[in-house]
């Protein structure tokens, strides 16, 4: 094997322009060699990703039909009770899914919802589970209370650069979203970070929110990146596609910048052809979410992401391994 490529927190933007931008297979050469160097490139992670409380937010990401200030037509409802999350958790790892995400459309918990958070994540964990949340931003009390019952993973995307935040949330500033990253880390819960692509970003933006992460001090465990989904009634509803070898320039650069995070295909998979799919699992993608829904927009059903995953000799992470070399 070859030596491991250096984890590097003070990458530049002028060196991550020159890996963004220099010939296609150049970057996916380069983004293979680095992920052989970290992962089996033929194990991709799968988890699952339940919605525990839909609609109604108070945000106002401009992409989310969730958001009660977007016209998106989704009603909103309470928080589901811990015994159907349990159930539902127990039925994905039945499917192969390590790792069990719960995600709520919140601007931040309140605290009457608390001991329900912690019962469901000493629930899915004492069913032999990685946990993951993704509450919006939280106060340190509410990330050592999640903590103390057994969560591994905090979501929270940064979503784009910081440049275009403001062009894509009002409600909240890019730095709440560093500020909540960094009191989940410094609190010992891995940390799952990424953001949305083709949302009427320019490439540089797409350069800069993968440097923001590989910026950190500690990489994200986990960095997401996601294809726009545009959704009707909201301000995003007719935005114009983003070509499919930006999408994959932009694994491809996650890849390089942070050797040793996962690096998820999220939402918009149903809008990806198999081939697609293949290419980003080439440029370094190594984790998917299954199932038919993410949260409120659709994913491919299990059955099809199987037969891609035997058509490409791929097999699924197993509880417990993060499919790393050591
Ligand atoms: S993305 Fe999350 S925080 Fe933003 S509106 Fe949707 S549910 Fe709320």
């Amino acid at each position: 094997m070859l030596d491991a490529a250096p984890i590097r927190s003070d990458w530049t933007r002028e060196e991550a322009e020159e890996i963004y931008n220099q010939p296609f297979m150049d970057l996916l050469f380069q983004a293979q060699s680095v992920h052989r160097q970290h992962y089996d490139p033929n194990q991709v992670q799968k988890s699952k990703l339940l919605s525990i409380k839909t609609g109604g937010c108070a945000e106002d990401c401009a992409y989310c039909s969730q958001s009660a200030r977007n016209g998106a037509k989704l009603s909103a409802s309470k928080l589901i009770e811990v015994e159907r999350v349990i159930a539902e958790a127990r039925k994905a790892k039945e499917g192969g899914a390590t790792r069990y995400c719960m995600g709520a459309a919140w601007r931040s918990p309140k605290e009457r919802d608390m001991p329900a958070l912690e019962a469901m994540v000493e629930g899915v964990k004492a069913l032999g589970m990685e946990t993951c949340m993704t509450l919006g931003m939280l106060e340190e009390d509410q990330v050592f209370r999640l903590r103390d019952a057994g969560l591994d993973y905090y979501n929270h995307n940064i979503d784009t650069s910081e440049r275009y935040y403001k062009e894509i949330i009002t409600t909240r500033t890019f730095a709440d979203r560093i500020d909540t990253l960094n009191k989940v880390r410094e609190a010992g819960i891995k940390v799952c970070s990424g953001g949305i692509v083709g949302m009427g970003e320019q490439q540089l933006d797409r350069i800069d929110m993968m440097l923001a992460l590989a910026t950190l001090d500690v990489h994200p465990d986990s960095v997401p990146v996601n294809m726009l989904i545009p959704i009707a009634d909201t301000p995003l509803a007719d935005v114009a596609k983003l070509d499919p070898i930006e999408f994959v320039r932009t694994v491809a650069l996650a890849r390089i910048l942070m050797p040793k995070s996962h690096v998820r295909l999220s939402a918009g998979r149903t809008d990806m052809s198999d081939e697609l799919q293949a290419m980003c699992f080439f440029a370094g993608a190594n984790s998917i979410f299954v199932g038919d829904t993410l949260l409120t927009a659709d994913n491919p059903e299990e059955d099809k992401d199987q037969v891609l995953f035997d058509k490409l000799g791929i097999t699924a992470m197993a509880v417990g391994c993060d499919g790393s070399h050591g």
